[in-house]
Parts: C-alpha cells; sequence; structure tokens
C-alpha cells in the first residue's frame, strides 16, 4: 500500500456487504453498455472498497467509471446480500471530484444557484422558454452534438400562469377524510405544473385536503445523488423545516409524485446519521413521506376514487417503472393497479419497464451518447409493447421520453400517473374548486 495515497472517508463499511457474486451483473445498464467490470456494481464497489483502504488513487478513469453510474439501483433489486448500493454511491461521489467542466459547472450553478432558489428557478425557466418560442435550441442544436439533439427535443416550459405557487390549502372535492402535504418541486413545478395539478385533483378526489408549503422548492435529491452532501443536508432541513411549519394535522402524510424526490425524503435520516439533533426531526419526518400511488391505491381511497372515474377513449397504455419508485422504493404494484381502475383504457406490459430510461438526474446531460443508447432501447420496447400511451411518475423521466418521442417523431406524449386519473375524474362530474386562486411566486 502506497502511503502516498489518501484513503477516501465514504462509508467504507458499506462496501463489506458485496459477496461478489455477479448476480447484479446482467441487470446493470451500464455495465451491459460497456461490458466492462469497473462499470457495474461489484467493480464499482470494488473500485469504492479500495479507495476506502487507500490502496487505489481517485484518478480519471476511477473518478468517470463511478461518475457514470446511473445510480438507478436496479442492482439493489436483484441484489442477494442487500449492498445498499444507492447510500454507497452517494457517499462515495461526496469525496470525489465532479469529472469535468460541465459536471463542476452544473454542481456549482445549477445544485447551488438555481435549484434551491424559486425565483431564480422562475426566471430561468421563463428565460429558457423564450429561447424555446424562438427557437434557438433547435439553431445551435447541430453545434453541439448529442447535447444539442437533447436540447432540441425537450419539452417547451409552460408560460407563467402554469408555473405559479400552488394555493397554501387545496380542500377535499369529495367528503373530507384527512389532510395531506405536498411538494410541489423545482423542476416539476416549472416544467410539470400540470401534473401538479393533476395530483391535487385525484388526492381531493379521494377526501384528502391538499397542504403544499409555499417557499420552499426543492428537496436535495439531485445534490445527494451527484456529490454535493452537504448542501443536500441543507435542504433537507429546509424541507422538513417547510412542511413542520405549514400547519395541518400533525402526523399528515406528505405525499410525493416524484419518484426520485419521493425515494431520497424517504431516506432523509441517512443524511443525519451523526447528527442527535436532527436526527428524530429527520425520522419523523419520513415515516410520514409517501409515494402518491402507494397513497391513492390504498384500499379506502382506491375505492373512493373508482367511483368518480369516466371512461376514456379506447386506448392501450404502458407503465414504465421510474428507477426510483420501483428499485428505490419497491413499489410496482400500485400504480399497475390504479391504471387498471380508469374505464376505457387497456394496460400492456412493457418489456424491460423496470430498466433505466437514461435520465438519471444529470446524466443525460453529462453522458448524452449513453443516455441516448438506453432511451432508444426503451422505445423499441414501448413501440413492441405497441401501447398509444406511455405512464410514468418522475419529471426527469417524463423529459427524457418526451425527447425520445420528439425525437423519433412519434406523435405521443409521456404522461404522469396523476394525469391520467385526473383525466379521467374530468370526465365524471364537475367539481368546482373551493380553493382560493393562486398567489405569484
Ligand atoms: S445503480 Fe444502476 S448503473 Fe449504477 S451500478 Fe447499480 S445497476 Fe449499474
Ligand atoms: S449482487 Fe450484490 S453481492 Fe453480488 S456482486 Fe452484485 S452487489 Fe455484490
Amino acid at each position: 500500500m502506497s502511503s502516498a495515497i489518501r484513503s477516501l472517508p465514504l462509508d467504507y463499511d458499506l462496501t463489506l456487504d458485496c459477496i461478489h457474486c455477479g448476480l447484479c451483473l446482467n441487470s446493470c445498464p451500464t455495465y451491459r453498455q460497456s461490458g466492462r467490470e469497473s462499470e457495474g456494481p461489484r467493480g464499482r464497489i470494488h473500485l469504492m472498497r479500495a479507495l476506502a483502504e487507500g490502496r487505489l488513487e481517485a484518478d480519471q478513469d476511477c473518478v468517470e467509471a463511478l461518475d457514470s453510474c446511473l445510480v438507478c439501483r436496479n442492482c439493489e433489486t436483484v441484489c442477494p446480500a442487500g449492498v445498499q448500493f444507492g447510500a454507497l454511491m452517494e457517499s462515495a461521489r461526496d469525496h470525489l471530484p465532479a469529472p469535468g467542466l460541465l459536471a463542476r459547472g452544473l454542481r456549482w450553478f445549477g445544485f447551488r444557484l438555481v435549484l434551491p432558489h424559486r425565483r431564480v428557478l422562475g426566471f430561468l425557466a421563463g428565460a429558457v422558454r423564450l429561447t424555446q418560442l424562438l427557437r434557438l435550441p433547435q439553431a445551435i442544436a447541430p453545434l453541439l452534438g448529442q447535447r444539442g439533439i437533447a436540447l432540441a427535443h425537450l419539452p417547451v416550459f409552460p408560460e407563467a400562469n402554469k408555473r405559479r405557487n400552488l394555493p397554501p390549502i387545496c380542500p377535499s372535492t369529495s367528503e373530507r377524510t384527512e389532510a395531506v402535504g405536498m411538494l410541489e418541486g423545482c423542476v416539476q413545478r416549472q416544467l410539470y405544473g400540470d401534473v401538479n395539478r393533476a395530483t391535487v385533483a385525484v388526492l381531493n378526489a379521494c377526501g384528502a385536503d391538499v397542504h403544499t408549503p409555499q417557499d420552499h422548492a426543492c428537496c436535495g435529491a439531485l445534490h445527494a445523488h451527484n456529490g454535493d452532501l452537504d448542501e443536500a443536508r441543507r435542504l433537507a432541513q429546509k424541507t422538513i423545516q417547510a412542511f413542520e411549519d405549514m400547519g395541518g394535522e400533525p402526523d399528515m402524510r406528505i405525499v410525493l409524485n416524484s419518484a426520485g424526490c419521493g425515494a431520497h425524503m424517504a431516506e432523509y435520516p441517512r443524511l443525519f446519521a451523526e447528527d442527535p439533533l436532527w436526527l428524530p426531526r429527520a425520522d419523523a419526518f419520513a415515516q410520514r413521506v409517501i409515494d402518491f400511488s402507494a397513497f391513492v391505491a390504498q384500499a379506502e381511497r382506491a375505492e373512493r376514487l373508482k367511483k368518480q372515474l369516466a371512461p376514456l377513449a379506447p386506448r392501450k397504455v404502458a407503465w414504465d417503472d421510474p428507477c426510483h419508485l420501483c428499485h428505490g422504493q419497491g413499489i410496482t404494484a400500485e400504480p399497475r393497479a390504479l391504471l387498471d381502475l380508469i374505464p376505457g383504457i387497456e394496460r400492456v406490459e412493457m418489456p424491460g419497464a423496470g430498466s433505466c430510461c437514461g435520465s438519471a438526474g444529470i446524466h443525460a446531460l453529462l453522458y448524452p451518447a449513453e443516455s441516448n443508447q438506453l432511451l432508444d432501447a426503451k422505445l423499441e420496447e414501448f413501440t413492441s409493447s405497441e401501447a398509444d400511451v406511455l405512464i410514468t411518475a418522475n419529471p426527469g423521466c417524463q423529459m427524457q421520453w418526451h425527447g425520445g418521442f420528439s425525437r423519433t417523431g412519434k406523435a405521443t406524449r409521456p404522461q404522469h400517473l396523476a394525469e391520467i386519473l385526473a383525466a379521467s375524474l374530468a370526465q365524471g362530474p364537475q367539481v368546482v374548486s373551493k380553493a382560493k386562486p393562486p398567489k405569484k411566486g
């Protein structure tokens, strides 16, 4: 062992869980792409252990092998030893340099200056919308290679009134049974405000008043996944505080319609494992977090919802499991069960529904060729399923699928589970919202 090599203080004990069986290899998208051991779960764990033991220098090759991981956690689902790969990778990346200029810029500018700040996010969303209306992304796309293709096929940011805050309380539209909290999110609110409104409509129809914190944006999931645990902790504290201050019922569930945010928020206690002041608060908070589909699919709520759903025009729909829902939270049956409630549509299974679409946080930006390759395989699987509509539940996945459909000229757009449920509700008896008009924000 060279004394010149500094050992990395990552979560070493987690590396010892791996028994090197290799059962995870074929479920790993990056291993299947490159065939290299260092770009599969077992090889990455081996690298992390060597870094922790001070046997290996964190050179460019090593950093890239770890950075190119999607953190999709597919390996966790198949691992017989219960390796906590996501936690391990977050711990390792926190101690490793970003692998290039773009990654460094994203960590500093995107994560620190943009995502946590609602006003900055809103301003940037408006500015990007303007460039999109002027078709500037399409004009510069040829200069940017694969990254330009992705840029040219981003969904268009909606107009300002669709990017406003939800009202602080949206009351139930059927007999009130409970209150819930909901996070509007950062990207979700700016790009997919309609998804948030659809989520509220479904929760209201289930009998829930929906409370949303008004001055909070980001849960810190992207920060934790991409090597900035300090900022992830700060944003977790802000999120916990925002929900503690919000009012409503003290133990009300916090419903998340973004798989990545939900998986991360349910794991907040890990961020505070060594902080006796914050750990109990993070624990109490995590107990309240629940995914939208898991919440609505609970028997009484689903029964109540079912009575209000009206037929949609016949179509085949395919559910694509977001990685942080199926691998991160173990939720696969609930979204399918909810789709099966909607009259008129037929749900079909898509091969490879639990495999990553290549979005993976900022992976699509950093590794556009590999990301597009993963997406192309998913597009083929969608075509082979003969579905008309793709349903998912994560803003990154929705953006990625949107890009794929747009790039390949498919006349369909991905929808969030809440959107198709809300569309079916809207066909039923019309309900007038009792919510006060939204504030600008
Ligand atoms: S998280 Fe996904 S990409 Fe990373 S090693 Fe595991 S299966 Fe492979
Ligand atoms: S399946 Fe689990 S124990 Fe086996 S090599 Fe992969 S990470 Fe290690």
